[in-house]
Order: structure tokens, then sequence, then C-alpha cells
């Protein structure tokens, strides 16, 4: 829910949590409440779990109690609006017996009994009916003089208007979503989004004094683990050690909804603040400027001041030095420079090799690649591993092509460990980048490089396709 929470302002800021705490969980046990009573089912039946999204909107997950599930939740969903939903929730918190906080009447149930303590219906069922009474206004942006601004897509009008500023402080939940990269993609990341990253970069290179400040709710993480993350650090490195770049950390108590999503020339004649009621869910690399929007003159430097109230430096950790971290691009066409790309293993020995890819044994031209592969890391290293691991995912018919693998691989006294991970059902592991781990030594899994292939090993050797390569470091 994209409504801020009415905290009290005696609230100190070590009760914030408790009382979010509280709050969160008795809208909850509300919600699952007016769920059942919907459907005309026991209460047992729904469960309800809480967790905070960035600037402190409550979400409230109802699923079913029972594995598999009835489809309570989907027959919710699918039948009734959340209006109704809410509207439930109000006659639940309403309590009959007018208790003070909750009672058996009200909220407490058999199967919240853990909860009890937590309940208080009165903050809730206040700020739920006025959800329900509010209606969105025509400009909640009427204060800052903002104007509604008809365009599909607000990125190439924050690139325009950056060239006629050489100073933006930008305000998102995050900065992008490692979730979002699709399993057969071509590249690390959304194709809107790097283009977006690299042309922003390039305008704060683009003359000197060019400043870009970007406040989150949430830190970003920069880490081996995701591919896109890699990417991103690669473009923003060079930008955060000179200082153009800077990161903050916005207050728990920053409402999202009532400050710009950008501001460009802050505090100076001819900015321009840009608002935009989607913003407090957008990503901001993935969607710098999300529609609708209001564009407004620029702010004094006493309105940025308060703008900026409690933010907080954020020192970003490196995921490695620069000179660890290699990232290769071929376009369609282009060939591959293995020496290059994989230089690092050029006369050393590493006695653990992992790959992991959920489709390299997915059938014979990629199990073929995979040996192709092999041979050519073969030409660099030393001498081959004592053992390689490979993590894919179980297709039902691969022993085959296993057996085969492992015949080629005995040949160099290779042993070898095949995880098959199953990928449907209620056990499936899902796992999308696609890695290989080179491990100088099996007991120490720190001291590794990791590459990063956006295709699989297939693609890479297939100079037709398009391939990301990244190589990461760490010995
Ligand atoms: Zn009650």
């Amino acid at each position: 829910m994209d409504h801020s929470l009415p905290v009290p302002h005696d609230v100190g800021a070590d009760d914030l949590e408790e009382w979010h705490e509280r709050f969160t969980r008795t809208l909850a046990e509300a919600l699952r409440r007016a769920g059942s009573d919907i459907l005309g089912i026991e209460s047992r039946e729904l469960a309800a779990t809480v967790r905070s999204r960035p600037f402190g909107y409550p979400e409230v997950i109802l699923y079913d109690t029972v594995a598999g599930g009835a489809g309570y939740c989907r027959m919710l969903i699918g039948r009734y609006s959340v209006r109704k939903l809410l509207e439930k929730a109000v006659d639940a918190l309403d309590c009959r017996a007018g208790c003070t906080h909750a009672c058996r009447a009200c909220l407490q149930d058999y199967d919240n009994q853990l909860l009890w303590e937590k309940l208080d219906r009165q903050p809730v069922l206040n700020w739920v009916k006025c959800i329900l009474g509010m209606d969105q206004p025509p400009n909640p942006y009427m204060a800052f003089n903002a104007a509604p601004f008809e365009v599909k897509d607000g990125t190439p009008l924050l690139l325009a208007e950056l060239e006629r500023a050489d100073h933006f402080i930008a305000v998102a939940p995050t900065l992008f979503d490692i979730q979002t990269a699709a399993e057969s993609r071509e590249s690390f990341l959304a194709a809107p989004t790097i283009a977006f990253v690299r042309k922003l970069v390039a305008w704060m290179a683009g003359a000197p004094g060019r400043r870009a400040e970007i406040a989150l709710a949430q830190p970003p993480t920069f880490s081996a683990e995701f591919s896109s993350s890699l990417a991103i650090w690669h473009e923003l490195q060079p930008r955060l050690a000179d200082g153009s770049l800077k990161f903050w950390k916005l207050p728990r108590s920053f409402d999202g909804r009532a400050w710009p999503r950008a501001l460009t020339s802050p505090g100076r004649e001819g900015g321009v603040a840009w608002f935009s009621s989607s913003g407090v869910s957008n990503p901001f690399f993935d969607e710098p400027l999300p529609i609708p929007l209001w564009k407004a003159p620029g702010f004094p430097p006493e309105t940025v001041r308060s703008f900026r109230n409690g933010w907080e430096e954020l020192k970003i950790t490196a995921p490695s030095k620069p000179s660890d971290l290699t990232l290769r691009e071929y376009r369609p066409g282009e060939p591959r420079n293995f020496a290059c790309d994989f230089a690092f293993c050029r006369g050393e020995f590493f006695a653990l090799l992992r790959i992991e890819d959920p489709y390299v044994l997915a059938d014979d031209w990629k199990s073929r690649a995979l040996c192709g592969f092999l041979r050519e890391l073969a030409t660099l290293w030393q001498k081959w591993p004592a053992k390689i691991e490979i993590k894919t995912r179980d297709t039902g018919d691969q022993n085959k092509l296993i057996a085969d693998l492992e015949r080629e691989l005995k040949q160099h006294g290779v042993s070898i460990d095949i995880r098959r991970v199953v990928s449907g059902g209620p056990d499936r592991i899902d796992f999308h980048d696609r890695r290989i781990i080179f491990q100088p030594d099996i007991v120490n899994p720190r001291r590794r490089v990791t590459v990063l292939l956006t295709g699989g090993i297939d693609r890479y050797l297939d100079r037709k396709a398009e391939c990301g390569v990244i190589a990461h470091r760490s010995l």
C-alpha cells in the first residue's frame, strides 16, 4: 500500500520500529480476518505476513495455510476488489465491544495468540478509513506549483534537462532491480537500463563540475553474486572515484510521495523539479522519471535544505578493485577473444572448476560446446583441474550426455561431480546467472575468479550471437 503510515509525533526514534511492527501486524490480522469473512471460510485457513517496503509503506501478504492451497487467495484477488477487502477490514477493526486495543470480539483468535500483545486496532482503523474516504486529489503537487506533464517516457526528458544543468538530485526507493534480468537474456541488464546508466555517466564525464546525487531508501548492493550489479558497478566506479556521483541514504521518516523524484540545478535559477506519483515504487536506473509526471519550478535553497533533511552519505563498498573486474560485450558476429577474456588462466592451475548454468547439459549441442570450451581453456592453463563440479537443471534424460562427458574428462585425470537441480514442483531451486568459478584451492572458496556469461557457454562460443562476459578476480 503506497500510503505512508500515520506515525504519531510522540513516537521516539527508538520506539519507531516497534510502533511499525504493531501497526503492520494489526493491519495484517485485520486483512486476514476480512479475507476469510468475504470468502466465508475459517480465519485459520488464511495466513498473513508483513514486510516493510521502502519509505516505510506496509506490505501485507496473505496466503493459504494449506500447502498446495485451496486457492482461497486466488479467489479473493480474482473476485473481489481491494476496496471490498479494506471495507471488511474496517468491520473487523471496528470492535463491537469497543475495546481499547484488541479483544476476542474483534481481532484476537486462537491462531494469532502469539500476536495478541501487539494488536492495537485504533490507529489502523483510522488509517484504513482515511484511505477509503480519500479521493486522489487531481494535482497532489499543487503546493509546489507543479503542472501535470503528459509524456509516455520520462527518461529522454530528464536527459534533455540535464543538458542545461550541471547538478541534479534524484530520490528513489532503490537504485536498480537485480531480479528483473530475464533468464535467456542477451546482456547483463535490460537494454533501457544500461542505456540510461551510460548516458548519465557520459553526462557526468562530459564537462568539469557536473554532479549527480542519488538518495535511496535502500542502499544498493554491488556483488559478484549478481552479474547485473557488477555491470552497473563497472559503469559507475570511475564517477564514484572522482566524486561526480554521490549516494545518500534517506531517513526512515522521508515520505517519497511528498517530494520530487528529481531536481535539476537545485537551489538555483532555472532549476526544475519533477514529481512522479509512482516514483516511490520504481528503481531509479530502471525508470528514472516514471509517469504520471508533474513539472514545477526548481526549489529555492531553503526548500532544498528541508528536502535533504536527515540524508546521510552512503559509503559504497566496492565489490572489487577496478583492476580485478573486466567486462567485455560482443556484438553479433564479433569474434571472441578467448585468450584475453580468460587471460587469468594462463600458466595457472585451478584445483576446482565450478560451472553453474541451468542449460549447460540441456542437449547434445550445449554439452559439446562445454567440451570445446574446456579444450580451449586447456590451451591456457598449466594443467587440467583436479575436479570439475557442474550444477545444472535436471532434464530427465541427460544420462548419456553425462557419461560421454565423464569419459572425456577422465582422459585428463579430472574427477567430475554433477548436481542436477529439479526445476519444477515444490523442490525446485531457481538459479539464473550463468557462472564459472575457478578456484586454485579446493577448500578455500574465497580465493577465486568468477566469470559471468550472459548467455550460456554455447552462446559465448557461437560468434553469431550477442554475448557479455564479466571476470571478477578475488585471489
Ligand atoms: Zn475488540
